[in-house]
């Protein structure tokens, strides 16, 4: 993988969350304030004009660049997390990736948000997804597999993580305000990280 690749990748997650705006929102409106999905959008709209006005020349170029743009475009929680999560990604990423070298990078990214946000797997949020996806791109890499084939089980991963968080109750960012009624619902940020790692299945593999 290299520049290219990836940002074909980045150009594929923001049209996937243009697509999937309105249902991110909606998701955002049950159990938070109804902005996730406007916030994603308008972020990622950004950072496709800063890639396409100026070229990064390395991953790790383009990392930052995602990561700066994020968090200078959007309020809220998503954009410092995500934003970190790039920039943590953009300190691992070396000059061309292979899929393990891609899977060490996106665990130093789920490492920035860790960091950054003090969510602990269970907490129903983003690393509800972003965790069981990383863990199950370095199994299916340690088994073995392929890079597509490991990309689509770590989008698999996502997905079934994103699942598991719609009986949790929320004990981190806005939705922990609603304590219990936060149950029954998807978290918003495990549903754009999903998309997130959909993108990389279709797009790097
Ligand atoms: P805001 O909640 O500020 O309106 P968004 O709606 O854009 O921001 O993002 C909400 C998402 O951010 C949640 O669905 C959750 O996945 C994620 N999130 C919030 N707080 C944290 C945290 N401390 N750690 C990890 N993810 C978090
Ligand atoms: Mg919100
Ligand atoms: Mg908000």
């Amino acid at each position: 993988m290299d520049t290219k690749d990836l940002t074909a990748w980045i150009r594929e997650f923001a049209g996937l969350v243009a697509q999937h705006k309105d249902e991110l929102t909606a998701l955002d409106s049950a159990i938070g304030d109804g902005d996730h999905g406007v916030n994603m959008d308008r972020g990622l709209t950004a950072v496709v004009a800063a890639l396409e006005a100026e070229p990064p020349d390395s991953p790790s170029a383009l990392f930052k660049k995602v990561g700066m743009t994020l968090i200078s475009k959007v309020g809220g929680a998503s954009g410092p997390l995500y934003g970190t999560a790039f920039l943590r990604m953009a300190a691992a990423a070396d000059s061309v990736l292979d899929g393990a070298g891609f899977a060490k990078v996106l665990r130093s990214g789920l490492d920035g948000v860790v960091a950054r946000g003090k969510a602990q797997p269970g907490d129903k949020t983003m690393v509800d997804a972003l965790g069981p996806a990383v863990d199950a791109l370095d199994a299916a890499l340690a088994s073995g597999a392929g890079t597509k084939a490991a990309l689509q089980a770590a989008a698999d991963a996502a997905e079934q993580g994103r699942e598991a968080t719609i009986p949790l109750v929320a004990r981190k960012g806005r939705a922990s305000y609603l304590g219990e009624r936060s149950a029954g619902h998807p978290d918003p940020g495990a549903t754009s990280v999903t998309l997130l790692m959909q993108a990389a299945a279709s797009t790097l593999g």
